[in-house]
């Protein structure tokens, strides 16, 4: 099961942060390719390198394959690929989301079996939460599960579920006793995707990627040794799995967000916007200085969020302050920078002002998505309002 690290003092994390770097800097890195299937065989490469380099489950414990160091040594490897200009591993749902809840919540076979495989990217897994009508509601999911003999047989129906139709495992929430009030009956199963009965549709987003899909469930059998937790006990593991790594995520993508807009500063710079008319000039400045303060702000407001990380306390209601700032930051960042592109955005290959025109309108168009996945912004505003201004119930 997973334990606090020690405290990492901060020496100990500046020596970490020299070996990160100068192991990153010997290392062929790759560029995530946009084409989609391309990408996923691309960073599914990078995590095996990653991983046998181990720099993966680098706060998991060592029984489940990890390296058993502190939360914040993730945080600072994480921070060291963004400022190298390096790609996330593919099997990031598995890394942040699923393998901490299975480690904590497993049995002994199922951590010594799964989380291996997890880390190496030899097994992608997926997240089959999200229900049409079970979503933001999400304790109304209808996806069943019956006991048969040593097995469930699962009936039902996924939406949004990344990764979906590539991925070869699922952590599923299903409705074990339908009889119970709504959270109570709920359970948590790990499903392989190959399993007879099961059938993806990939959907496909604004940008034209097809990273989501529809995964329909028609009686799937699953042993009951793939359970995770006790049966209709899967809420309380939901809980966990939604709110744990959302520091470490928050942290990570802060830093993604300040390496994209020194790079389009440098896009800009080397264009010579200032030399140029004086009215492109300022919405250049104001562009600029815009994601600029935006930026500081959420650096403002993480500052605790560090110490939460470090001292492993969480969920909290203040992560909803900062997944709501995230959410704007990310658009802010990617709209300021997008909106210099002018109609120019929708010609692949242009240059305007100097900006790589494919590659920001992608991401301006994907940081729509921000304010939706993991908790969309009003139902973080709803957690700020009942939990840490003590408002009425909504
Ligand atoms: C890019 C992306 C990837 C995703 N990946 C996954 C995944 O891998 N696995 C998975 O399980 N899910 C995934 N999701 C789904 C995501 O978690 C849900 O979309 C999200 O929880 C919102 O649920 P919903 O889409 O059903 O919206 P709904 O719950 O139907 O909400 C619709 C609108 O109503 C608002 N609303 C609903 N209830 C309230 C309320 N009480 N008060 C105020 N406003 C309210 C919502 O904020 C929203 O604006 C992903 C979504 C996206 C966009």
């Amino acid at each position: 099961m997973t334990a606090i690290a020690a405290p990492a003092s901060a020496t100990e994390l500046e020596e970490y942060r020299d070996r990160c770097r100068s192991w990153l800097a010997r290392t062929s890195i790759p560029r995530a390719p946009l084409p989609l299937a391309e990408r996923f065989r691309v960073l599914r490469e990078w995590q095996r390198t990653l991983h046998a380099a181990g720099w993966l489950g680098i706060a998991w414990s060592a029984d489940a394959g990890g390296q058993g160091l502190s939360h914040l040594h993730q945080l600072v490897f994480a921070e060291e690929l963004a400022r190298a200009r390096a790609p996330q591993p593919i099997g990031l749902i598995g890394l942040e989301v699923v393998g901490p809840s299975i480690d904590r919540f497993g049995t002994p076979s199922q951590r010594s079996e799964l989380l291996p495989r997890l880390l190496s990217g030899e097994d992608i897994w997926c997240q089959g939460f999200s229900e049409p009508d079970a979503g933001s509601d999400l304790a109304s999911l209808r996806t069943r599960a019956e006991v048969d003999g040593d097995d469930f047989v699962v009936s039902g129906q996924k939406v949004w579920t990344s990764w979906g139709h590539l991925a070869s495992w699922c952590a599923m929430l299903v409705r074990t006793d339908p009889t119970a009030p709504k959270s109570r009956g709920i359970s948590y199963l790990l499903v392989d995707m190959s399993s007879p009965g099961i059938t993806t549709r990939p959907l496909t987003q604004m940008t034209g990627d097809q990273e989501f899909c529809e995964v329909f469930l028609d009686r799937v059998r699953v042993p009951r040794a793939n359970l995770v937790g006790e049966q209709n006990g899967g809420w309380a593991i939901a809980r966990h799995t939604l709110g744990t790594e959302r520091a470490a995520y928050t942290l990570r993508r802060r830093v993604e967000y300040e390496v994209a807009l020194q790079d389009a500063i440098h896009e800009l710079g080397a264009c010579r916007t200032r030399d140029a008319d004086p009215a492109r000039a300022y919405r250049v400045r104001a562009a600029v200085g815009r994601s600029h303060v935006a930026l500081s702000v959420l650096r403002a407001q993480t500052r605790k969020t560090v110490d939460r990380l470090a001292a492993g306390t969480g969920p909290v209601a203040d992560d909803s302050v900062d997944k709501l700032l995230l959410n704007h930051v990310e658009q802010q960042v990617y709209g300021s920078i997008a909106e210099l592109l002018g109609p120019l955005r929708a010609a692949p290959d242009s240059r305007p002002l100097g900006l790589d025109a494919t590659r920001w309108a992608h991401d301006r168009l994907y940081s729509r998505a921000a304010s939706i996945y993991g908790g969309t912004s009003q139902i973080q505003r709803n957690i700020i309002a009942e939990r840490l201004l003590g408002l009425p119930r909504d």
